[in-house]
């Protein structure tokens, strides 16, 4: 009997063993695309592969509901009802439009999920993509105003105010969707996991070994993977938004995806990319678009506005420049030596 209870008391330890190491062993990893865009998640945990794949339902679900090319989905038919009344949308959707207008308050209008006839002509990752005249750029950005879309969230309903008005959640949909990974991870008993959805990164917890993750920051001029810096990060989202990201290039002259809603075209405010450090994954993807098109000046005000994020920038002139909270987390490391950090400004 003593024998007995030996065993199964080195059993028990065995098992107590391994349960603790398991979430120190290697990481299931699994790439995919999703949402226009390549997909990667590093999970650590006993129930990593049950988790990730979730994740992928999840993904392709939110993009049925939120593509402006999904057929059916709630975009889709939010679209083509504008200017016809309230119709009935899922929560999730009307979660993401009630986020969407708030960022959209917050920065006077910069981020403007109405921009979708602008962006629709300018049809930027397509094929062949021409730049559109000015009087049709004049007369499409009638159209555009966030106050349009009114939401109705007690009975999850929503509407567009004028006919030919569009919505275009690509500015936040995937920042949507990095706070939903981070819940199907936590729901599955993750405690480590890094989920990056084209540049929409969500930390969740710490490394296994107790230190934080180190997010590279992409260098806006170099290819994929070559980063100017390295950002520390623990349950936090770190989003990006860059000029480099979806973009044409005619007569020397970029044009990229992030749309100026007040001209129309693509935002000139001397930036090429936004990085924003934040819990929320939805804000800071919103916030990231919102700041792109103010400018270093008013996007680091916009940033301080908020309250709760932190936020790196890079400009056109190859400068760097932090918020205050984030100084001791960034680390400029740039090889090509051409960027210049600027850590007083
Ligand atoms: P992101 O990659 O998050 O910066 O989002 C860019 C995408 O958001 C574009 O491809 C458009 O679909 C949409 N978009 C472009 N300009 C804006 C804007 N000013 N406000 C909101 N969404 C925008
Ligand atoms: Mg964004």
């Amino acid at each position: 009997m003593k024998k007995l209870i030996c065993l199964f008391s080195v059993i028990l330890f065995i098992a107590f063993l391994t349960s603790c190491s398991l979430d120190q062993a290697k990481p299931f990893e699994t790439d995919g695309f999703g949402m226009g865009t390549v997909i990667s998640q590093k999970l650590y945990g006993r129930n990593a592969r049950r988790a990730a794949d979730e994740v992928w339902g999840k993904i392709h679900y939110l993009e049925g509901l939120m593509a402006i090319n999904a057929a059916g989905g709630d975009v889709n038919r939010l679209n083509e009802h504008a200017g016809q009344g309230y119709i009935a949308l899922c929560p999730e959707t009307v979660t993401v439009l009630q986020s969407a207008i708030k960022i959209a308050g917050l920065s006077g209008g910069a981020f403007d999920i109405t921009v979708g006839p602008v962006v629709k002509c300018w049809n930027i990752g397509a094929d062949s993509p021409a730049i559109p005249a000015e009087a049709e750029l004049k007369q499409l950005i009638t159209l555009l105003g966030y106050q349009d879309v009114h939401i109705d969230a007690d009975r999850n309903c929503a509407a567009l105010a004028r006919a030919g008005q569009m919505v275009d959640l690509g500015g936040i949909a995937k920042g949507y969707a990095g706070d939903a990974v981070r819940e199907i991870y936590q729901k599955q008993g993750i405690r480590s996991a890094l989920v990056n959805l084209g540049g929409n990164v969500v930390a969740l917890g710490k490394r296994p070994d107790g230190k934080p993750w180190s997010i590279g920051i992409q260098n806006p001029r170099a290819a994929n993977g070559k980063y100017i810096g390295i950002v520390q990060a623990a349950d936090q989202a770190v989003v990006t938004a860059g000029d480099y990201q979806r973009y044409f290039e005619k007569n020397g002259k970029r044009y990229h995806h992030i749309i100026d809603p007040r001209t129309g075209r693509p935002a000139a405010s001397g930036l090429m990319s936004v990085t924003v450090v934040a819990g929320s994954s939805t804000d800071a993807d919103a916030l990231s678009t919102a700041a792109f098109v103010l400018g270093l000046d008013q996007g680091m005000q916009l940033i301080k506005r908020y309250g709760q994020a932190e936020a790196i920038f890079i400009t056109t002139d190859n400068k760097i420049y932090v918020t205050e909270g984030l100084q001791g987390l960034f680390t400029f490391k740039d090889e090509t030596g051409e960027f210049t950090y600027v850590e007083n400004r």
